[in-house]
C-alpha cells in the first residue's frame, strides 16, 4: 500500500483524537504530508475514527487530485494542502472542533499568552476571519491568519494545529484547548493578566532547546 506508513499514522492520531476528547464523532480531520513523495494523506470524509482503517486513508497530490483511496478526501482538504504550500516548515495538520478553543472562536477572540505552554502554538493564537466551512476562502483565510506561528482559531468553527509531525501536531491542538480552558476559566472571575511577548520569546526558545534533547 502506498504510504502505508502515514496512512497508519493517520488512523492511530485519528482514535487519539476521539479518546482525547479532542474531537466527537466524525468532527475534525488530520493529514500528513510526505514531502519525498508530494502526496498528502488525509482521512476520509464522515467516516467514524474508530472504523477507519490504512486503507480509507486517501492520498492526494497538491492540487488535490486523489491519487490513491477509494474514499472522498476531508471537506477541510483545501486547508491542509493551503499550510502545506505556505509553510515548509509544517508536515502535518490537525483541525478539531474542540471545545473551549471552538468558544473562543465563536467570540472571535483570539487566545492571549495567559499560560506558558501556548508557546508550543506561539506568542498567541490569531482568531482567523469567519468564511464557510469547507471552502478555498476559509483556507485563506486559516492561512493568512495564522502567520509564521503553529495554530489558528476558525470563527465560529474550530482550531486548526500544525507541526514538523503528527506528534507535533496533536500535541498543539492540546496545549491550545488547555490554554483555552484555562483563558475562560481566569476571565469568568477576573482580568486575565497575559506573559510579554519577550517573556514568551524566552520560553519559545526554551521549548526549542527542549525539544532537541
Ligand atoms: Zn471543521
Amino acid at each position: 500500500m502506498l504510504l502505508e506508513k502515514e496512512r497508519s499514522l493517520i488512523v492511530e492520531y485519528g482514535k487519539r483524537l476521539l479518546a482525547s476528547g479532542l474531537t466527537v464523532g466524525t468532527g475534525g480531520n488530520l493529514s500528513l504530508y510526505d514531502r519525498s513523495s508530494g502526496y498528502v494523506a488525509i482521512s476520509p470524509s464522515g467516516l467514524d475514527y474508530e472504523s477507519t482503517q490504512p486503507g480509507d486513508v486517501v492520498l492526494v497530490d497538491m492540487d488535490g487530485t486523489v491519487v490513491d483511496g477509494s474514499r472522498r478526501p476531508s471537506s477541510e482538504l483545501a486547508m491542509h494542502l493551503g499550510l502545506y504550500a505556505k509553510r515548509s516548515d509544517v508536515c502535518a495538520v490537525v483541525h478539531t472542533h474542540s471545545v473551549y478553543a471552538t468558544t473562543l472562536a465563536c467570540l472571535e477572540y483570539a487566545l492571549p499568552a495567559v499560560h506558558y505552554l501556548i508557546g508550543f502554538a506561539g506568542n498567541e493564537v490569531k482568531c482567523a476571519p469567519y468564511a464557510t466551512f469547507g471552502t478555498q476562502e476559509l483556507a485563506e483565510s486559516a492561512c493568512r491568519t495564522i502567520g509564521d506561528t503553529k495554530a489558528v482559531l476558525l470563527a465560529h468553527h474550530g482550531l486548526l494545529a500544525a507541526g514538523v509531525d503528527l506528534k507535533e501536531a496533536f500535541m498543539v491542538a492540546e496545549q491550545v484547548e488547555y490554554c483555552a480552558e484555562l483563558y475562560w476559566r481566569a476571565k469568568a472571575i477576573g482580568t486575565p493578566a497575559v506573559i510579554s511577548d519577550k517573556e514568551m520569546d524566552t520560553i519559545i526558545e526554551k521549548f526549542g532547546d527542549y525539544g532537541r534533547q
